[in-house]
């Protein structure tokens, strides 16, 4: 049997340098509630990621569900259906509507032309998605914000490191979630961050994911536990130091697959967007079945028989999920269901060699017909 080739393959440091980085745990006996390696962690990425605040979190997700609560956010909240589980369940989870906007069809993120349509007296925020780490439109969705008076939550779970005309990504709307679990471009194993402006926000959230506890006599919030413990941000510390290279990495094997999937008719491959320092976070092609002779299922399939394994990501849409069944007409984002039908992303990561890349395209170009 052929090595197998999976979608994704967790970053991870030395065995000896995250040993290295937990043996005074030992000493402390601090494990988790914001220890030292969480407040280390804390503030490298302030640097690295050019903002005024980091909040750390158990994983991405809490994240995101707590940064909405933090911000008593009411009715309905536009989004796209075209991300993970997460930035759909975190608004339903908070009592709101989610109110889906169609992506668009060159970068798969947010139309920022069909928002203002979507606006009612009942919106309170607009949560994008920078998706695959492409950059949303940014200064729009900013002048839209400030037009209606909503707050903008960026889901950043894609987009670690990413620069947006030379600024931080986290940097636009008032607060952006990053995911840190072992699949993204950077990992604390599990986990996450809000990056935010507001230092008001920022006691909130801080609160929320610790019960809401204020003090010792007083719990002011009904919050939950979404505390990193010092493990976490160990991996993190660790990973952080690698993470540029990891990048440059990822950047090769993506000019690879460029190089070999540019140009096969029928395939469509992401374009480089302007003034954006990229991440590389995921590579997805989209097929036109008509024109490649093979529909998108096919190929995963065929890919499967080869031991190689892409992801239907996104699919299915968050708006067609079981658990929403009846609630979403999915005809209102008729790009998203296009893209979505239509959409792999191939094995991506830092490690992945050449060879196995060629592997991977070869057995693509056999399904085209
Ligand atoms: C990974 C991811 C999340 C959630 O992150 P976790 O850290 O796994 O909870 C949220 N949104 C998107 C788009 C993601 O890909």
């Amino acid at each position: 049997m052929k090595e197998k080739i999976l979608v994704t393959r967790s970053s991870m440091p030395d065995f000896d340098e995250y040993i290295d980085e937990i043996s005074d745990l030992w000493e402390t006996h601090w494990l988790t509630n914001m220890g030292e390696k969480h407040c280390i962690l804390e503030n490298t990425l302030k640097e690295y990621l050019n903002v005024e605040n980091v909040s750390l979190f158990s994983n991405g997700h809490m994240a995101l569900e707590l940064a909405i609560q933090a911000m008593n956010l009411t009715g309905e909240v536009i989004t796209t259906p075209f991300t993970f589980a997460s930035t759909t369940h975190a608004i339903v989870r908070n009592g709101l509507t989610p109110v889906f906007c169609d992506i668009n069809a060159e970068d798969y993120t947010i139309d920022v032309t069909k928002i203002e349509s979507l606006i009612t007296d009942k919106t309170s925020a607009i949560i994008p998605v920078h998706v695959y780490g492409n950059v949303c439109n940014v200064e729009e969705i900013d002048r839209i914000a400030k037009k209606y008076d909503l707050k903008v939550i960026y889901d950043a779970a894609h987009a670690f490191g990413v620069k947006y005309k030379g600024k931080g990504i986290a940097e636009y709307g008032d607060v952006s979630m990053f995911s840190f679990h072992a699949t993204k471009v950077f990992n604390t194993i599990e986990g996450g961050a809000l990056c935010f402006k507001n230092p008001e926000f920022g006691k909130r959230v801080n609160r929320l994911k610790n019960f809401g506890i204020r003090d010792e006599e007083v719990v002011d919030s009904i919050g939950a536990n979404a505390k990193m413990n010092e493990f976490q941000a160990a991996m993190g510390i660790c990973n952080l130091r690698h993470v540029h290279a990891e990048i440059e990495k990822r950047k090769k094997v993506i000019n690879r697959y460029k190089k070999n999937l540019g140009d096969v008719l029928g395939i469509t491959i992401l374009q480089p967007q302007d003034h954006v320092q990229a991440n590389y976070a995921y590579f997805p092609i989209v097929i036109d079945d008509k024109i490649f002779g093979s529909t998108r299922n096919e190929v995963y399939n065929y890919l499967k028989t080869q031991n190689i394994f892409s992801r239907k990501y996104f699919y299915p849409l968050t708006n067609s999920f079981d658990c929403f069944h009846g609630q979403f007409d999915t005809n209102q984002t008729p790009i998203a269901v296009y893209i979505s039908k239509r959409v792999l992303t191939l094995p991506l990561y830092a490690d992945l060699s050449f060879d196995n890349i060629d592997i991977v395209c070869n057995a693509i170009k056999k399904c085209q017909k």
